[in-house]
This record gives structure tokens, sequence and C-alpha cells, in this order.
């Protein structure tokens, strides 16, 4: 197993697994979020060999490696939009893409209703915790269609 590394290369200070640099020479340590899936890497991979030997035992193997190099070669990152908001976002050079979260705290916009605003930060929390709010999800699409 790969282990996330604690203490910072440069200095030997204790790492926060919450951030990108270290809270004492600042250089930086990658972001938390690929460190945090380096230690789940070895997993994914045993994951992904049971697939496969499931897929070939039920005799579409070949299918499965299709989609895999699909996905590789011609997946693109999607991120759906309301239309107001997507022309609002081209016509304004100047717009940035902010996730849910930075935009109800930077108050640009109001809190889903309770019930789809809990279970959005519960989510975010349960997945990234601290450093969910840096997180920018988007989905693979094969055809760009969100
Ligand atoms: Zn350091």
């Amino acid at each position: 197993m790969i282990e996330m590394p604690e203490n910072c290369t440069e200095c030997g200070c204790g790492l926060s697994w919450a951030s990108d640099t270290c809270p004492k020479c600042g250089c930086y340590v990658g972001a938390p979020n690929v460190r945090e899936v380096c230690v789940e890497r070895e997993a994914l991979m045993e994951r992904y060999n049971e697939a496969m030997d499931n897929n070939r035992n039920r005799g579409c193997e070949s299918n499965t490696k299709a989609f895999a190099e699909a996905v590789a070669k011609d997946s693109v990152a999607v991120i759906n939009f309301w239309p107001q908001l997507l022309l609002q976002f081209l016509l304004d050079t100047n717009a940035l893409y902010a996730n849910y979260e930075n935009q109800v705290r930077a108050e640009i916009r109001r809190p889903a209703q309770r019930k789809n605003d809990r279970t959005r930060s519960g989510t975010v929390g349960t997945l990234f915790g601290e450093y969910g709010k840096d997180i920018r999800c988007a989905a693979l699409s094969l055809d760009g269609i969100g």
C-alpha cells in the first residue's frame, strides 16, 4: 500500500491531510484529494481486476476493454449549468466557475432547499472533508452530454 506522506519532504514538518502546502515552509506537497487517492490505488486496482475477471467469465471482456479505451481516449469532463447561468458565464470574460459551497459562502447564491443543502453538504463532507470547498466535480462523458 502506498502511504500518504505525513511529513514535508523539505523541512520534515507534519502535514495536514487537508492542505496542499506545508504549514511551516509553505512548499507545495500535492493536492490533498490526489494524495488521499494514492492510498486507495491498490484497492482500486484489486476491484478493477475482479471486475475484469467477472466480465471475462461472462464473455464480455472485449466490450469492457473497448469501453475503458473509449473513456481513456475520448471522454471529457462535463458540468451541467442552468441555461441562464451558462449564458452569463459565457458572456462575462471575468466570470469564474465556483462550486456550490463557494457560491453560498460568497453570498452569490442562496442555499438550496434545506434537505438538498444538507444532502449536498453531507456528501461533500463525507467524500472530501475540509477541502471539499476546493473541489469542482464533473462527470466523464463520452458524448459531451452531462
Ligand atoms: Zn515544509
